[in-house]
């Protein structure tokens, strides 16, 4: 995560108060920062300068171990190259990297840190320091790591009943005949709709447990993206009747990319449209298109989002607090997924809402120009 605004040495520390005041200000202040976080300086090259009791005791090296050296004495290898280059990337370019990393202390165990490292400059905009304060989460990690394992066992277990179940399904619906079982059918027919859900629900949880290992596969291809989004709405309208899914197709584009996680990227907004406006009977799907990239816009009439959950919608298992939403099912995971995918895709998703009117969830993808 990037933020601007880094602090400029020679401007930082504001002349309002008397020299005397504004020392014992920031001996206190740091005082407190050593009492509650991990903190180190390094020079602009990331050479370790400074680090507090709480470095040393969290990462069991002493204090001479550690001046002189970078940060990759700490290095657990856990990250990918290219996390680590986008951190470098954001603090060389003078802005402020927060995010999660894991660490190796000396003995070989390894802790999870929420770190922010800011770079100091000079006032030519030149940095002189970076300036990083961490603070111990690994408790909630190892928490995080329990549920996840938990997550991918019961699902992964949960794959070859629903299978077995959905087979001897379709054969009893096979061996029933229409004329003789009239009221058998129709209970069928709700027993598949209920295994159809359930079913999804477990291959949303294998989604989050691939995502989160690193390993969702993805099958580029080049598609027709108003053709896939014909079909999926055809899919969602046959079991949502109560709603018109309306689609007005003016632009013809491709693009690269997972046709079928594209189509699960549609499939969850669409279904969210419908979900979520229980008191609208209407849906509609924009396409846009300029040089760079191809937006398609879900928009609904529903309950809406408040401005308070826009930012964390996409994240696992969060659901709004709406009092409206409450009582419509779900876990909170399709968003996050989709999400996942677009990102992956090199794209983009967004909402813009209005509560009680309802949302336009937007997704972008790159144009496919070849
Ligand atoms: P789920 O619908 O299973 O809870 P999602 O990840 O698809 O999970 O959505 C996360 C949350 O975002 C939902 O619980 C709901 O509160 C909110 N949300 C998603 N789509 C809409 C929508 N179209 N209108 C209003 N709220 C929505």
């Amino acid at each position: 995560m990037v933020y601007t605004n880094p602090i400029r040495m020679s401007e930082s520390l504001s002349s309002q108060l008397p020299n005397q005041d504004l020392i014992k200000d920031l001996e206190n202040i740091r005082y407190a920062l050593d009492q509650s976080s991990i903190v180190a300086i390094t020079d602009n090259k990331g050479v370790i300068e400074y680090v507090n009791d709480k470095f040393v005791e969290i990462s069991k090296y002493s204090r001479e171990e550690l001046i002189g050296k970078t940060h990759r004495v700490i290095n657990s290898k856990h990250h990918p190259k290219e996390f680590i280059k986008n951190l470098w990337d954001t603090i060389l370019s003078g802005q402020i990297w927060r995010g999660e990393l894991r660490n190796r202390a000396k003995d070989g165990t390894y802790y999870w840190v929420d770190t922010t490292i800011t770079p100091l400059l000079d006032k030519h905009g030149k940095i002189q320091k970076f300036i990083s304060i961490r603070n111990d989460i690994t408790k909630r990690k190892e928490l995080e790591q329990q549920k996840d394992e938990f997550i991918a066992v019961a699902s992964h277990e949960l794959k070859t009943p629903i299978t077995s179940l959905s087979l001897y399904l379709q054969l009893l619906n096979k061996q029933l005949k229409p004329a003789e079982n009239k009221s058998l059918l129709p209970m069928v027919e709700k027993m598949q709709k209920q295994l159809n859900k359930l079913s999804s629900l477990v291959s949303d949880l294998l989604d989050v447990t691939k995502i989160e290992a690193g390993q969702i596969q993805f099958n580029f291809q080049t598609f027709t993206l108003s053709d896939l989004i014909a079909e999926t709405i055809d899919e969602v309208q046959s079991v949502s009747p109560h709603h018109q899914i309306q689609f007005q197709n003016s632009v013809s584009a491709t693009v690269k990319g997972d046709r079928e996680r594209i189509g699960q990227v549609l499939t969850n907004l669409l279904i969210n449209a419908v979900k979520y406006s229980p008191a609208a009977n209407q849906v509609e799907v924009q396409l846009l298109k300029n040089h760079e990239s191809i937006t398609v816009g879900v928009k609904d009439f529903g309950i809406g989002i408040e401005p308070s959950d826009r930012d964390n919608i996409f994240t696992r298992f969060y659901r709004t607090k709406n009092n409206h939403s409450k009582s419509i099912p779900g876990i909170g995971l399709g968003l996050y997924i989709s999400s996942e995918i677009i990102k992956r895709h090199q794209g983009k998703i967004w909402v813009d809402s209005h509560p009680g009117q309802g949302s336009i969830f937007y997704f972008s993808l790159p144009v496919d120009n070849k």
